[in-house]
């Protein structure tokens, strides 16, 4: 029989506004669990996601990732208001500008794994507030892999709490000014020596349209990014980018150097959709042989 490859994401389920050069958008779906599970959606059929919205949540959203086959069975709903963000971009898409942050329901949510979510093999702990990521872990029985995502917002507010968090993981996921800000090191190499210093045994660097690092005892890896000429909105890319190479590895099984390799450069691909359009636009009429097209054209642009 084959083993459970069950995905479980807990992250923000959000109502976003967000203003880039090229054009806003006022309360559209998006949140860490909402692009990651997308994503991995891709690769796996088993993904079940931890979250809470409020009574004002869209009850179209939720027929979106039902029919991506998104088991919501974890998805609480919520006297009060969604969690709500609103970022601004100016021509350097790599970082956004916070306008709010408004948690809501998310303030007293404590989060509960359905029954046939806690053998789950492959877990994301998508941004949100450390103490929440930690209390989903601690009911997951037995994990392969558990990747972990954080924030400005969280480091700023939550540092200890991560830093706890480190231990119990297995890839941790930040980009560069997030692991410049944690680890109070300019070189990114050293930020990652840092971060492995509390026990994670690799670390995974985002650099936006530079690209990304991998760091571990065994190996460093260095992944461009896919040369695009259009990016409308870069909100998600980075949770898209998680759910596609943790999609990818749930799907191979096999966590080893050739594998993970691969896995950046799915999660990079993913990511490259996604900024092509506002929210989860693009996602939305993305096919598997997009993905496929533009692995052969990653591959040629990155090989010498
Ligand atoms: P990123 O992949 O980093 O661009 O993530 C963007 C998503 O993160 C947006 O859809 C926001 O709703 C969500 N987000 C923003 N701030 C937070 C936060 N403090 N905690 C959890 N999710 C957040």
């Amino acid at each position: 029989m084959r083993k459970n490859n069950n995905i479980l994401i807990i992250g923000s389920v959000a109502v976003d506004s967000i203003e880039t050069p090229f054009g806003k958008r006022e309360s559209v779906l998006g949140g860490s669990a909402t692009y990651s599970s997308l994503s991995a959606s891709f690769f796996n059929k088993n993904i079940g996601i931890i979250s809470v919205v409020g009574r004002d949540f869209p009850k179209r959203y939720m027929s979106l990732y039902k029919a991506r086959g998104i088991n919501l069975d974890g998805l609480k709903i919520a006297e009060g208001r969604t969690f709500r963000w609103k970022g601004n971009y100016n021509y350097d898409l790599n970082s956004p500008r916070t306008v709010y942050t408004h948690l809501n329901v998310f303030a007293d949510f404590d989060p509960e794994i359905p029954r046939h979510s806690e053998t789950s093999k492959f877990v994301f702990l998508a941004n949100i507030d450390p103490d929440l990521q930690r209390r989903v872990l601690s009911q997951v029985k037995g994990p392969e892999l558990i990747l972990c995502d954080t924030m400005n917002y969280w480091i700023d507010r939550k540092r200890k709490s991560l830093l706890k968090l480190l231990k119990n993981i297995d890839m941790f996921l930040l980009n560069e000014s997030e692991a410049r800000l944690l680890s109070g090191e300019t070189n990114l190499k050293k930020a990652a020596k840092f971060i492995m210093s509390y026990g994670t045994p690799s670390v995974i660097i985002k650099k936006g349209e530079h690209g990304v690092l991998f760091f571990s005892k065994h190996f460093s890896f260095s992944a461009p990014a896919y040369i695009l000429e259009t990016i409308r909105d870069p909100t998600g890319a980075g949770d898209t980018f998680a759910g596609g190479m943790l999609g990818y590895l749930s799907h191979v099984r096999k966590i080893n150097s050739p594998n993970i390799r691969k896995g950046l450069v799915y999660g990079s691909i993913m990511a490259s959709f996604v900024v092509e359009d506002f929210s989860i636009n693009r996602m939305l009429k993305l096919t598997k042989r997009d993905i496929n097209k533009r692995y052969r054209e990653f591959r040629r642009i990155a090989s010498f």
